[in-house]
């Protein structure tokens, strides 16, 4: 079968195609042949180093298609079910991957691959972010950056349909009329402290009870200044590299500011929390709260063409790589 995997760090030109033997699950994995595989931001820093990894080593982490083989003791799933995961092994770039039955989920029939692999990492980030690491509750005022990105669309769709004011920050004038037209009550183009200035005016000196920030370093300081006094940061991503180190004091000079830098592993660790997360995700996907755009598709192996679209900031929505 074919795989993307890389031999050592670097930019995109490390990601090369191999052909590798079909592997044959553990007791408690499935095989899953890939239908379509979903492109992610934490790939490149996979890719780059930034988060460290043993080489050397296959890409991705999410993927959706059909059960083909089941080791002897799995019990949730059967052969030519529709699952999706999201949380690992590293190695999803590939036409079929190995997965323990524990990190996937059944894909419900009104969810196709592609939507599947477009949605369930980044929309199950939104949706822990929403609901577990702060609570959205109607009349929130909650800014999220990156809005027009993969995350970022459905965390504005989602947020708005918990009722919350939600101001959005995009890269350029289109990218903002995406966050618009999603709902977002204001799309500013906005560039380091101007994004704080702009909240500010928007919400009457205030500030927002809650940032949620993927882009890190360029946006870091301007998300602290956003926030009304008890306001919660959420730093969930370094889409810019990572934010510089923190001086706690500046919390509290700030306004006894809530600091949290949360990942999606912690928030599904147990089987439970993952099928709750993703049910919670169909759902809202299901109702149409949350529509998914159609992703932009690569053939699985221009991965690294999509790898340098991602970090040149040229996407919106979601990347799927189509084996
Ligand atoms: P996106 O589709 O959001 O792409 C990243 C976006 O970040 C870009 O489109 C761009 O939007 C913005 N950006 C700002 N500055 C830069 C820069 N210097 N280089 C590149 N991009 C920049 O990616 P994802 O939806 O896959 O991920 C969004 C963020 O969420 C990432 O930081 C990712 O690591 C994080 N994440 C964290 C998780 C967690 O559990 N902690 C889980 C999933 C994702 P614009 O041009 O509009 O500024």
């Amino acid at each position: 079968m074919r795989a993307m995997r890389i031999e050592r760090h670097g930019g995109p030109e490390v990601i090369h195609v191999e052909d590798t033997a079909t592997p044959a699950p553990g007791p408690h994995e499935i095989r899953v042949r890939n239908a379509a595989c979903g492109v992610n931001f934490i790939d490149t820093y996979h890719r780059t180093g930034l988060y460290k990894i043993a080489l050397p080593s296959g890409l991705g982490q999410e993927g959706a298609g059909v059960v083909d083989a089941a080791g002897a003791n799995v019990s949730r799933f059967k052969l030519g079910d529709r699952v999706a995961y999201c949380s690992g092994p590293i190695g999803a770039y590939s036409e079929q991957h190995l997965v323990r039955e524990d990190r996937a989920v059944l894909l419900p029939q009104a969810i196709s691959f592609d939507v599947a692999a477009a949605s369930l990492l980044k929309g199950m980030t939104a949706r822990y972010l929403l609901r577990k690491t702060f609570r959205v509750e109607r009349g929130h005022v909650v800014v999220v950056h990156a809005a027009a990105g993969g995350v970022g669309q459905i965390l504005v769709q989602w947020a708005k349909h918990l009722g919350a004011n939600v101001i959005a920050t995009a890269g350029s004038d289109a990218k903002a009329a995406i966050a618009k037209s999603l709902g977002a009550d204001h799309a500013l183009v906005a560039a380091g402290d101007n994004i704080a200035k702009r909240v500010r005016e928007i919400t009457d000196g205030i500030g927002a009870h809650v940032v949620y920030d993927g882009v890190g370093k360029d946006t870091f300081e301007a998300s602290l200044d956003c926030l009304r006094p008890r306001g919660m940061m959420v730093s969930f991503g370094n889409a810019s590299g990572p934010p510089p180190p923190l001086n706690v004091l500046t919390l509290s000079q700030k306004g006894s500011l809530f600091l949290t830098r949360p990942t999606l592993a912690h928030y599904t660790a147990t089987v439970e929390d993952l099928d709750e997360t993703a049910a919670d995700l169909f759902a809202v996907i299901e109702q149409g709260a949350v529509k998914i755009a159609p992703p932009t598709h690569y053939k699985l192996g221009e991965a690294a063409q999509a790898h340098r679209d991602l970090e040149a900031r040229k996407t919106t929505g979601s990347l799927v790589l189509v084996p």
